[in-house]
């Protein structure tokens, strides 16, 4: 069928800088550019091109140019090219569109109307460089007192505590979705900075097991890959309901993705299509949701604590107080932004509400029935920096999850092809050709050090602020003011008015 689309970038190769080594040609996952053998010539053509630069980066001469098409449809507010493309390729394949990555709609983003607070002539400011500053987080349900015995020793038992050096976690990406590659940056980068890497719902790859004490794995509504040895290995289990990028329906892999050893590690055949069910087929209530953070803890001895992950909707505030009384020792929150390897773009781009507004109005809930301590806040969907880390916290988080974050860390330019298995990165893929362009002890160095950063970044910020330890910041909402933010937005986030 003919194609009535325009093609999105223009590729140009300066002819001139160009010394014909054809990188372009095997760095290009879409076809963009090959090699004519009876012209002796390299030829780029741009109506493939999904924008995602790797030849341009590749390009030893610096010959090539990506623009986006300035071809324009006629000026119409309410038909803008994306809704007129959208049509165009539905009207082609008779589908539901799928993308990758997270919502790009202009939703307000409320960490950039939020600002933070520092100390002047009271209260003076701490430099990090000269005092300890303390990141230290402990993840899970928290007694209500503390007895101390005569002997000055702590005589509660504590329930299980995952300590983190950084405040910032690895966020759920299954194998299968990610490359292993990928997985084994995560997880020896996780290792490194003291903070965990989070399996997702593709089970864990046998030679993962020993990065086990820095592991979250999932157990999802298609328990790929769950068994005994799996929840055993892990330092948290978590139970996962929903995400941001796709709330109230369940995950596809498609079949193309699962390869042999991704077949082996989901337990499912070889080719076949991993759907996992929109709901938990044994969770219709809060309390089906106790029996089976219960029986997990049963299974892992009690030991671990169980984290239970929803998609922000309208009531996540609601849910987060059930999801609290049924047992979860740690509560993950995944706001409209969150991304993924694939989803369908109607859902991805129109469900789920912001993570500052389901944070805001969780942690609130949380504090108001007085059992906040019972579990610890876990947050995600578009934390971009570590302003927005000691931002959530401010609002009341315990600790981030970044993905998308961290796959720009390694290479990805948000292209959002993420569903092609094409990855020109390597990094959403299956394809062993492209999936070892990451090489796994570059990927965990460069993780590592973006959280090295955003932790010299959070000190300053803290320092600044004049606190020295990020416990005395959680949900210290007076440490935050609103810009250009209405009075019921400002009340929902529990934060006042610039310059009141
Ligand atoms: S990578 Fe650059 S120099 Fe090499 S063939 Fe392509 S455009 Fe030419
Ligand atoms: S992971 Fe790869 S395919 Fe996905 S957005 Fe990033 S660069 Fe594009």
């Amino acid at each position: 069928m003919k194609t009535y689309l325009p093609p999105k970038f223009i590729v140009e190769r300066d002819t001139e800088r160009c010394i014909q080594c054809q990188a372009c040609v095997s760095q290009c996952s879409f076809d963009v550019h090959s090699y004519d053998s009876e012209e002796d010539d390299v030829i780029s053509q741009g109506d493939n091109c999904v924008g995602c630069h790797r030849c341009a980066v590749f390009c030893p001469s610096g010959a090539i140019t990506i623009k986006r098409n300035p071809l324009q449809y006629n000026e119409n507010y309410n038909w803008q090219p994306e809704v007129i493309e959208d049509i165009k390729k539905q009207a082609e394949t008779g589908g539901v569109l799928l993308v990758g990555m997270g919502n790009d709609k202009q939703y307000r983003i409320y960490w950039d109307h939020l600002v933070l607070n520092a100390s002047q002539v009271t209260n003076p400011s701490i430099d990090p460089l000269r005092e300890p500053m303390e990141l230290t987080t402990y993840l899970g349900c928290k007694p209500d007192k503390l007895d101390i015995g005569p002997d000055s020793k702590l005589q509660t038992e504590l329930p299980p505590q995952i300590k983190l050096e950084v405040p910032i976690i690895f966020a759920a990406m299954s194998y299968g979705a990610i490359s292993l590659n990928v997985q084994k940056s995560l997880a020896r980068a996780a290792t490194e900075m003291g903070t965990l890497w989070n399996t997702g719902e593709g089970g864990l790859h046998p030679t993962l097991y020993k990065y086990g004490p820095n592991t979250i794995v999932q157990v999802a509504s298609g328990r790929f890959g769950v068994h005994a040895e799996y929840l055993d290995a892990a330092r948290a289990v978590e139970i996962k309901i929903g995400q941001g990028a796709k709330p109230g329906i369940g995950g596809h892999l498609p079949g193309e993705k699962v390869s042999d050893e991704v077949s082996v590690t989901r337990m499912i055949p070889n080719g076949t299509d991993a759907l996992s069910p929109a709901p938990q087929h044994d969770i219709y209530s809060i309390e089906d949701l106790s029996q089976l953070i219960y029986a997990l803890k049963e299974a892992t001895n009690y030991s671990k604590p169980i984290s239970v992950k929803i998609a922000a909707v309208h009531n996540s505030a609601a849910i987060a107080s059930g999801m609290v009384r049924a047992g979860a020792d740690i509560i993950v929150l995944d706001g409209l932004r969150g991304a993924t390897g694939a989803a369908p773009k109607i859902i991805r781009d129109n469900v789920g509400i912001p993570i500052e507004m389901a944070l805001a109005s969780a942690d609130n809930r949380l504090r108001q029935e007085g059992i906040r301590n019972r579990a610890s806040i876990v947050v995600s969907g578009g934390i971009r920096n570590s302003g927005d880390v000691v931002k959530a916290i401010a609002l009341g988080a315990d600790a981030v999850y970044i993905g998308a974050a961290a796959l720009v860390a390694l290479g990805c330019t948000v292209c959002q092809q993420c569903h092609t298995g094409k990855c020109s990165w390597g990094i959403c893929t299956s394809d062993l050709r492209l999936s070892k362009r990451i090489n796994p002890d570059i990927g965990a160095s460069r993780l590592a050090n973006l959280l090295r950063g955003w932790s010299l970044e959070i000190k300053d910020i803290l320092g600044g602020m004049g606190i020295n330890a990020l416990e005395s910041l959680r949900g210290n909402r007076l440490q935050l003011r609103g810009i250009d933010l209405t009075d019921t937005e400002l009340q929902t986030l529990g934060v006042r008015m610039a310059g009141s």
